[in-house]
């Protein structure tokens, strides 16, 4: 917040500013000009932004109130200072020094599939299980994912591997039905700005992962976590996943720069998805890498034993032995960059 006293104002009209302020907990900035004194308001306003400012704007001398702080209030680094770890249960955290690693296939096909790629991305360090139950694809005549049944499996192998698990949920009516056997909601890039589905993951307790829509902005994001934390569940989750540009060598562009920018501007852990950032399994180990250096808490990535056989997403996935290669990566650009991948 920053307060302009205009000509004729006096010492103690910039006194009184700086004492409410103090009152406030915030610290006051004063810059002395010739004609007019400008004071900046620093800290943490804990929700009472909207109403310091009504008041500076009755006090003596005052000329001018201008708001800096973002649209979103409670996704905003400047109203919090303090960043936010996601327990999504089984001891497995999302933020804090630990980089979070979440793999396993585009969709939950069968139970023997799933049970060999998960023992096989749980050995390498994963801690969460990844795997669609619904599906939205561009055509309707593509696998749309096994329901309810794909939720069981995914429940069932998340339990006996030790893992968390995942998983995206594309309409209010199935927020019930998902939250009975995942940790975590997907809210997919498609559906990230589904005010209604925002609404209504908000209302559960369960954690929310939060894909950047395709041609959604950095604001646009923060402004749909808004939407999650404001119905009360402020356990979310950012994950960018590549916008649309007009390079079409890359199934998107991976916008790596989101990483530090997104932590700048919010408290919320932000994770990347080089799997569909690029849609090509060569690309996908150095982005994985240069997402973490960049400072992401976590690496989402699509993991198939038969890609050729693959329901969804085969062509991007990687295979166990190359998931396994690439943790050892991880693990050294973590620890490079003062994380740990446990
Ligand atoms: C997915 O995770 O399989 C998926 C469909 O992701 P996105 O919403 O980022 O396209
Ligand atoms: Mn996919």
């Amino acid at each position: 917040m920053i307060i302009k006293l205009g000509s004729g104002h006096t010492a103690e009209h910039v006194d009184a500013v700086c004492r409410l302020a103090e009152a406030e907990g915030l610290k006051p900035v004063v810059e002395y000009g010739s004609l007019i004194t400008v004071i900046c308001f620093i800290g943490t306003f804990n929700g009472r932004y909207q109403a310091i400012m009504d008041q500076v704007r009755t006090m003596d001398g005052v000329d001018e109130v201008i708001k800096v702080s973002a649209p979103y209030k409670l996704a905003s680094w400047l109203e919090h200072r303090e960043r936010t770890v996601v327990d999504i249960g089984n001891n497995i955290r999302v933020g804090g020094q630990e980089v979070a690693l979440i793999a396993g296939p585009c969709a939950v096909e069968s139970a023997e599939r799933l049970d060999d790629i998960a023992r096989d991305v749980r050995a390498a360090g994963a801690t969460i299980l990844r795997g669609g139950a619904f599906k939205p694809r561009t055509s309707p005549y593509s696998f749309r994912g096994g329901g309810e049944e794909a939720l069981k499996i995914l429940r069932d192998t998340g339990l006996k591997y030790g893992m968390a698990t995942v998983t995206e949920v594309m309409d209010t009516r199935q927020v019930p039905l998902v939250e009975r056997y995942a940790d975590m909601f997907q809210i997919g890039a498609r559906n990230m700005q589904n005010f209604n589905l925002l609404d209504e993951v908000g209302g559960t307790n369960k954690p929310v992962l939060l894909k950047r829509g395709m041609s959604a902005t950095i604001e646009d994001l923060l402004m749909s976590a808004e939407y999650v934390l404001a119905r009360g569940n402020r356990s979310v989750v950012l994950c960018e996943r590549g916008i649309r540009t007009f390079e079409t060598s890359t199934r998107n562009t991976f916008d790596v720069s989101a990483v530090p920018n997104l932590h700048e501007k919010t408290h919320l852990p932000v994770i990347v998805d080089p799997s569909h950032a690029t849609g090509r399994p060569e690309l996908i180990p150095s982005m994985a890498l240069a997402g973490i250096a960049a400072g992401a808490d976590g690496v989402h990535i699509e993991v198939h034993n038969a890609p050729k056989e693959a329901l969804s997403d085969g062509p991007q996935a990687l295979l166990p032995a190359q998931y396994r290669e690439l943790v050892t990566q991880m693990r050294r650009v973590a620890e490079a960059v003062g994380r740990v991948i446990k």
